[in-house]
């Protein structure tokens, strides 16, 4: 088969198992449809593995194996693998909800799968991907035996696979609604109207961490989705916990995920707004405040708006936040790296003249692996800080 042969200097990256090839490293691309797997060879003709090649994105080629192991081989063991790790991470009668493949995180790019119980479901980034879905499909429909294997690839980003955004069913019954349970605590999870591939599984560790700093707490869960950082304050003895977020189906659900874990009415007050307005609501009494908004930069060229951004809403949770209090705050933008992210809440904390420390440091939890060979899978960073 005919191969893609780097420019001489330019195989460092692929050597050093990192998973993307930009059109500029690329010496000769052989005749091949798109979507293709195809050999990568060094300019001395060394194999450096095999990758998935569009010339219509950016990023040309992503690997799926490395060396001399051939493709399908390096993706069924980068599945078993991914599986491996869960199996030991968590135990189902308390969490049974997890990702199972996470991206470059587990050498299979292009790739979300998130398993609710027994409902897995499948983000799908590029065509490459999308022509080795059935191969994914068999591998792990076969290994964790789904009631219902759903798509739900509402990606703005596979425009440029040339792929339009889908979501539906694959396979098994059709299933809207599913009951997870997280740390013992349960939640519904909307595939119909939920975001992403339903619940922000990434932030089970911050949850927990908020079960345990929030005992007599006036909560403010700002960015709030279906509830779940309001559920974790109440369980761990907030005085109240509010909910804001702007989508009101979401909202709809915070409340479901109240009921179903018997919280009282008058325990949160629910809003649907938008947090930029909300925050300067001169009346917010609350000493935590929780900010987990979505990434404001999506690509590099937004990190300055998205810098805006963050300051923005930090600055006015400062200004907000009862002494002393504390603020939770996150960003999920890779193009925000942690070094930034602190810069950007320092500001933040100058412009509203409070004084803030850091007492931990958070990232993605930990079944969103972060690939040492591929450091752009690290994109979730969070703080938690004392304001007094
Ligand atoms: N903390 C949540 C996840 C938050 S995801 C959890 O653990 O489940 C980000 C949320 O921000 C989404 O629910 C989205 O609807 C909401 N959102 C986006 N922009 C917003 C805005 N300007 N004001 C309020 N909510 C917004």
């Amino acid at each position: 088969m005919n191969a893609v042969v780097l420019k001489p200097g330019r195989d460092k990256a692929v050597l050093n198992r990192h998973h993307w090839i930009f059109s500029g490293a690329i010496r000769d691309l052989p005749e091949f449809e798109n979507g293709a797997v195809l050999p990568v060879r060094s300019a001395g003709g060394d194999l450096l593995g095999h990758g998935y090649f569009n010339r219509k994105s950016s990023i040309t080629g992503r690997m799926v194996s490395f060396g001399d192991e051939p493709p399908e081989e390096g993706i069924r063991r980068s599945v078993e693998r991914a599986l491996a790790l869960r199996t030991r991470l968590f135990d189902p009668t308390v969490t049974n909800a997890r990702r199972l493949i996470n991206a470059e995180g587990d050498g299979l790019p292009g790739l979300i799968a998130d398993f609710y119980d027994d409902v897995l479901v499948l983000q799908i980034a590029t065509l490459g991907m999308e022509k080795l879905k059935p191969l994914i499909l068999d591998l792990l429909a076969g290994a964790v035996r789904p009631r219902a294997v759903l798509e739900k690839s509402d990606l703005p980003a596979r425009r440029e696979e040339g792929l339009v955004e889908t979501e539906g069913l694959l396979a098994g019954e059709r299933v809207d609604k599913v009951r997870i349970l997280e740390e013992g605590i349960p939640y519904w999870v909307s595939f119909a109207q939920g975001q992403k591939t339903g619940f922000f599984l990434d932030q089970r560790e911050s949850r927990k961490l908020v079960r345990d700093f929030a005992a007599g707490r006036r909560v403010l869960n700002a960015f709030s989705y279906t509830g779940a950082f309001s559920v974790c304050a109440l369980k761990g003895g907030a005085a109240r916990a509010d909910s804001v977020d702007s989508s009101a189906s979401a909202i709809a659900l915070a409340r479901e995920n109240f009921e179903l874990n018997g919280l009282p009415a008058d325990s949160g007050v629910f809003f649907t707004a938008d947090v930029f307005e909300f925050l300067r609501e001169p009346a917010l009494d609350h000493d935590f405040i929780i900010l987990d908004p979505p990434a404001f930069a999506k690509k590099k060229a937004d990190v300055v708006a998205a810098c805006r951004g963050y300051k923005d809403i930090n600055r006015l949770a400062f200004l907000r936040v009862r002494s002393p209090g504390l603020v939770l705050t996150f960003s999920c933008s890779h193009h925000v790296d942690e070094g930034l992210f602190q810069q950007v809440v320092f500001q933040a904390a100058l412009e509203a003249g409070r004084r803030v420390r850091i007492l931990q440091k958070h990232r993605q939890a930990c079944d969103h692996p972060i690939n040492i060979y591929h450091p752009e899978t690290s994109y979730l960073k969070g703080f938690l800080l004392y304001v007094d």
